[in-house]
């Protein structure tokens, strides 16, 4: 846990607090962006500040079509409301990164005139003669400064000749910069250690590294609160605040999120985006629930939140510095309890697509199915195959009849079924009413234990072990005819096993 923190909550910091979330449209939104959207979200509202939207689409390459859409949907859908945005406006805009090409170019002028940055006409061949130097040697690839030192006049033949050009960053050789992080504390690096990176490429755009510093300082972004994988970045970003004479914002980096020591949650694994979890049946306010504690903590054993918990609860001191262990089963674990607290008729709504998935017959009572199932299921997934036994008859071993806590054997299974048959064959009404209570009055009449009755009836009826329901339950849901066919075929296997 971090303590000692300036600014933001201590209540020293004066100006109103704004932050951003700024994802790439790379298709989905990764379960680390969708935690660095609700820290930055909880941020903003705990501060009475403003939350916005900013689409980082200067990555040409990495750019998918229709993930814009993605990340409107899903913060819509999480409940993460922005307060400026490409969709909604405001006073900074635009919010999309490709629309502020001239914002970009305007600023790398400014600051090759400020000294903080300069042309270069190096041509692909000579980059790729370098990399190939640097890599002979085993050595990091740097630019080696090659056009810092062109004269003005130079450089304006140059351009006026029509030759491409990159502008970059123009580190000093010597001396130390450091940066403040409100969770990683103060880190000074050798000014020798960093790159003349580029900040405006040829067709152009910006890097990220230009882009975010530009961006956030002209929509006022402070704090600053991103992944900490851009960590090492910053101290470039203040040369570059520096160099324009702006002032530096506080920053938060958030440390990541990973499968288990040592390797990160990657998408290729099937498990790592909001739309993973949300397609497979977790509700939308348990993963919310779950992504706040990665990383975060309240500083008590409170587990359970709301988004609207969570803007009162949150508080930057919470924050953890060390890498967060996604834990599958705690999530799966806090969403059955979301699920318990669900109305039947709520649960009903979120499991009806998943009873067509099973195919169910629509004439079954599927209200009593919801019933009966919602507070057993973890991930609403698992309902196709949790009811599987309603459509299918299925395959299952001799074997299940004989369960050992409810006394049942072969021998007293087939006893106890067959004067079950004969009593339910019987009923003109077949409800689970009037099941319940031909078979409570054959147990009577029998002097038996219930479950020596209500065991082989169930798994004749179901084929499972495991069922939703009990014995009555899982009768009542299927038709008479079915029903006693069931347990005739149950009788035939318990006789043949005899
Ligand atoms: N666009 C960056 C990404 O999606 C986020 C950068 C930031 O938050 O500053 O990784």
């Amino acid at each position: 846990m971090v303590k000692g923190f300036h600014g933001i909550q201590g209540g020293l910091f004066m100006s109103e607090i704004r932050t951003r979330f700024a994802p790439s449209p790379t298709g989905y939104l990764h379960i680390g962006n969708l935690r660095t959207a609700l820290y930055t979200y909880l941020i903003a509202k705990k501060n009475n500040g403003k939350f916005l939207l900013r689409i980082e689409d200067t990555d040409q390459d990495r750019f998918v079509d229709g993930s814009i859409e993605v990340i409107y949907k899903t913060l819509k859908l999480v409940g993460l409301k922005h307060d400026e945005g490409p969709d909604i406006g405001g006073s900074y805009g635009p919010y999309v990164q490709s629309e502020r090409k001239p914002i970009y170019l305007e600023y790398a002028r400014k600051l090759v005139e400020k000294g903080g940055a300069y042309y270069c006409f190096c041509t692909k061949e000579r980059l790729d003669g370098l990399r190939k130097e640097a890599d002979s040697k085993n050595e990091t690839f740097g630019y080696d400064g090659h056009c810092r030192d062109l004269t003005k006049e130079e450089v304006d033949r140059r351009l006026q000749a029509g030759e491409p050009y990159v502008i970059r960053q123009k580190v000093p050789y010597t001396g130390t910069t450091s940066f403040h992080d409100e969770l990683f504390g103060t880190i000074t690096v050798e000014n020798s250690t960093l790159d003349d990176g580029v900040l405006l490429k040829t067709d152009g755009l910006p890097t990220y590294n230009f882009a975010n510093v530009v961006d956030d300082h002209l929509m006022k972004i402070n704090p600053v609160v991103r992944g900490s994988e851009y960590l090492s970045s910053a101290p470039k970003y203040n040369l570059l605040y520096e160099a324009f004479g702006w002032e530096i914002p506080q920053y938060i980096h958030l440390s990541p999120i990973m499968k288990e020591p040592g390797k990160k949650l990657s998408k290729r694994d099937g498990d790592a985006t909001f739309e993973d979890f949300y397609n497979k049946g977790y509700l939308k306010e348990a993963i919310v629930n779950y992504v706040a504690l990665l990383g975060w903590s309240p500083g008590d054993d409170r587990e359970f939140f709301t988004l609207d918990e969570l803007e009162k609860a949150f508080d930057i001191k919470g924050l953890s510095k060390s890498p967060a262990i996604f834990d599958n089963n705690k999530l799966r674990w806090m969403n059955s309890e979301y699920i318990k607290k669900l109305s039947v008729e709520e649960f009903h709504k979120l499991a009806l697509p998943y009873y067509k998935e099973a195919e169910l017959p629509e004439d079954m009572n599927l209200m009593r199915i919801s019933s009966l199932v919602k507070n057993r299921t973890e991930v609403l997934n698992e309902i196709p195959a949790t009811l599987d036994f309603l459509i299918n008859r299925l395959e299952y071993s001799v074997d299940l009849f004989i369960h050992k806590k409810s006394k049942t054997t072969l021998e007293n299974s087939y006893e106890n079924l067959s004067n079950a048959i004969d009593v339910l064959k019987e009923l003109k009404d077949w409800t689970e009413e009037a099941i319940h209570q031909a078979l409570s009055d054959l147990i009577s009449e029998l002097g038996v234990k219930n479950s020596l009755v209500f065991w082989p009836v169930r798994i004749a009826a179901s084929g499972k072990l495991v069922t939703p329901g009990g014995a009555v339950e899982v009768l009542g849901l299927l038709k008479k005819e079915e029903a006693m066919e069931r347990l005739q075929i149950g009788l035939e296997k318990l006789r043949a096993a005899l």
